[in-house]
């Protein structure tokens, strides 16, 4: 059962950490930040060209929040006990002078952790970049090695060849391990499973297999276009056999396997078959600077008008603490029962 309302909300900001929790107990500890809800690929899973075509009204400069306003929330978030911030978008590399706003975040007293999710495409001039403004940790999605494949889950003119590259920048630019995700959708890339886990078996990098999920309204989702981590589990052995590791985190979204006597790290993310709600810890600030505390959510609350009507960071602690006390989302445990029909928030917008 829910717990009573945590009376954190209501207690002055003082400038100390004050931790809030949900009303499963839940902590708030991570925060993703969208800085963008535009894109260089048109992925099926995420923005069908069909929808997100020439004429989908894309969020105006104006309306993204800027870096002193992602770097002010950052803080009073940093006050309410989130210790990693996680940059994505849309694709967040296409922000002009993201490093600058990596900089400003990675110099936040209490931000222990900041990465950022990309498809790679700008990776390679921008990598050393982002290392040098103090980026912890990349994660890179990349659904096929196969070009034809690539082309099919991504739907660029981007080659594969250019977010290897990307990739390979990285890893020089010093980032370890790179994270790869790995969308798995029915009838597309099951095949590349094997080929993408032995191509990354080696130290410095981490393969993760994502279940394809219903966020947004817009993909078409069906529960039959996903392949089960079950299923992803059985492809990798098929190649040898994988031993367990250990969690390193309790609230941990991916289990971690490797090929016995193998190096390299693989995970699975069974966000559909094997639900994760009890240990979610994030909440996001989409790019239109509105707070969800929910991939699945709708409407979320709009903090940019707080930012811009001359609230102070107290107020924005207080309201911040009240929406995470108040939350009791689990979506992906309700799913079943959940109906298809309710409107909510694209991908694109409010981050991965
Ligand atoms: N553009 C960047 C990228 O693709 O890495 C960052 C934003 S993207 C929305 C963040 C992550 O969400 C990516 O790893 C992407 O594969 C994943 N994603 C998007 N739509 C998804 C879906 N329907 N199911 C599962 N993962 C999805
Ligand atoms: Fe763009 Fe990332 Fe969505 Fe693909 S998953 S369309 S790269 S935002
Ligand atoms: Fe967290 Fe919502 Fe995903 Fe559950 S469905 S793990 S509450 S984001």
């Amino acid at each position: 059962m829910p717990k009573s309302r945590a009376a954190t909300a209501a207690a002055p900001f003082t400038g100390n950490i004050r931790p809030v929790q949900d009303q499963f107990g839940r902590a708030l500890r991570d925060l993703r930040i969208s800085v963008t809800d535009r894109c260089n690929f048109r992925c099926q899973y995420c923005m069908p060209r069909r929808i997100f075509g020439s004429a989908y009204p894309f969020l105006e400069p104006g309306e993204l929040l800027t870096f002193e306003e992602i770097a002010r929330v950052a803080k009073v978030f940093v006050r309410a006990g989130v210790g990693k911030l996680r940059i994505t978008g849309g694709e967040p590399l296409l922000r002009p002078r993201l490093p600058e706003l990596l900089q400003t975040l990675a110099a936040i007293e209490g931000v222990e952790d900041i990465a950022l999710t990309t498809n790679g495409s700008l990776l390679e001039k921008q990598a050393p970049l982002l290392r040098a403004a103090g980026l912890h940790r990349l994660t890179v999605s990349l659904d096929a090695l196969d070009g034809a494949i690539f082309q099919a889950m991504s739907d660029t003119n981007v080659p594969v060849e250019t977010v290897l590259a990307g990739i390979e920048a990285a890893a020089a630019a010093g980032f370890a391990p790179i994270k790869i995700n790995v969308v798995v959708k029915r009838g597309l890339n099951e095949p590349q499973i094997l080929p993408l886990a032995l191509n990354f078996s080696r130290p410095g990098f981490v393969v993760r297999f994502i279940e394809y999920m219903d966020v947004g309204n817009t993909n078409g989702w069906r529960l039959a276009d996903v392949v089960p981590s079950a299923e992803i589990l059985e492809t990798l052995q098929q190649h040898a056999p994988l031993e367990r590791l250990p969690a390193k985190s309790p609230g941990e979204t991916a289990r971690r396997y490797r090929f016995q006597g193998g190096e390299g790290e693989l995970g699975i993310i069974a966000s559909v078959t094997q639900p994760f709600c009890q240990n979610c810890t994030r909440a996001r600030i989409s790019a239109d600077g509105r707070l969800h505390t929910c991939l699945f959510s709708e409407a979320g609350l709009d903090l940019k008008s707080r930012l811009r009507d001359g609230s102070s960071d107290e107020a924005l602690f207080g309201l911040i603490g009240s929406v995470w006390s108040g939350r009791s989302d689990r979506y992906s445990d309700l799913r079943a029962s959940v109906s298809q029909s309710r409107s909510k928030t694209e991908m694109s917008v409010l981050g991965g």
